[in-house]
């Protein structure tokens, strides 16, 4: 992950670069949404499950702004392939 100090600010610390917008945020939640993983629990790498060791803090690699932006965009095509299937059967036509 893209992770910096920017020289110019650095008073909001360590920030992130996103990879769909290209912008810096804050490493915060508040910019970004994060998984958090505990110790103990079982993981996946590499084709094997082992127990964790240490807990993982995981902020994702697009922005809150790009998630919205996505989950938008899935929204619509959702949608607009609920009016075909509604069209199709409106018609008496099976699809
Ligand atoms: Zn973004």
């Amino acid at each position: 992950m893209t992770l910096a100090v920017l020289p110019a600010e650095p008073e909001l610390g360590p920030q992130k670069r996103c990879t769909v917008c290209g912008d810096w945020w804050p490493l915060d939640p508040e910019f970004w949404y994060v998984r958090r993983y505990a110790a103990g629990e079982p993981a996946t790498a590499r084709g094997r499950t082992y127990s964790r060791h240490t807990p993982v803090v995981h902020f994702y690699s697009r922005c809150r702004a790009c998630w919205a932006d996505r989950a938008h965009e899935q929204y619509v095509a959702r949608s607009a392939r609920a009016h075909v299937r509604a069209y199709m059967r409106a018609c008496g036509e099976t699809a």
